[in-house]
């Protein structure tokens, strides 16, 4: 993961969700920006824990436990096309 300081850093490189782990629950959310109510472009991410609770056991995430998830890359192009073998 890349150093970065705050939400539109992590916005610019073409991330589009913040990773929260609980060590509680054992599970890993991927939140998107646009569902991280009050959370402006300019806030920092290692700031973001402080706000966040997990929904299930209430627990507040460690600082350690929210970062910036690798970006799914697509493949280049459609996976679907024309054939270009002869029926
Ligand atoms: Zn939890």
């Amino acid at each position: 993961m890349a150093d970065y300081v705050t939400v539109l850093d992590a916005m610019v490189d073409g991330h589009e969700r913040l990773e929260v782990r609980c060590t509680t629950c054992r599970v890993t959310h991927h939140i998107p920006w646009r569902l991280m109510r009050g959370v402006l472009k300019a806030d920092r991410l290692d700031e973001l824990h402080k706000r966040l609770v997990c929904r299930k056991c209430g627990e507040r995430p460690a600082p350690e436990d929210v970062c910036i998830p690798e970006p799914v890359r697509f493949p280049g192009g459609p996976l679907y096309g024309p054939s270009t073998k002869g029926v």
